[in-house]
């Protein structure tokens, strides 16, 4: 008779479509790597089969200067705000990533 008190863990697969990074896991965690193609960025990976993909969100809602760290800087200076993760049945995931910006609180006359 088997041992209906066992648990079974499926083996999940994982990929990267951006960098080809690939992984396999156990248990409800979403897996996460550094991604080669944001810069080294920790970023969610995909379940095997889902077609999904990153799509970055730059920020652009400040002009000045800020104390970013280098992985959220792209080669053409704009900053990785957000990363989204799109599926092809229009549902998507947000990465938000908080790089710091710097308030000179005299100029406020504070
Ligand atoms: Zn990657």
């Amino acid at each position: 008779m088997p041992d209906s008190t066992k648990a079974v863990l499926m083996t999940k697969n994982w990929y990267c479509p951006n960098c080809s990074t690939t992984h396999q896991s156990q248990g409800p965690k979403v897996a996460t790597h550094a991604c080669a193609a944001f810069n080294g960025l920790q970023l969610p990976m995909f379940l095997e089969g889902s077609g999904g993909y990153h799509k970055p969100v730059y920020r652009e809602d400040y002009i000045g200067p800020d104390l970013v760290a280098d992985e959220v800087r792209t080669g053409h200076g704009k900053i990785v705000s957000a990363v989204s993760q799109e599926y092809p049945d229009g549902s998507n995931g947000l990465v938000v990533i908080m790089p710091c910006a710097v308030i000179n609180t005299e100029a406020m006359g504070r």
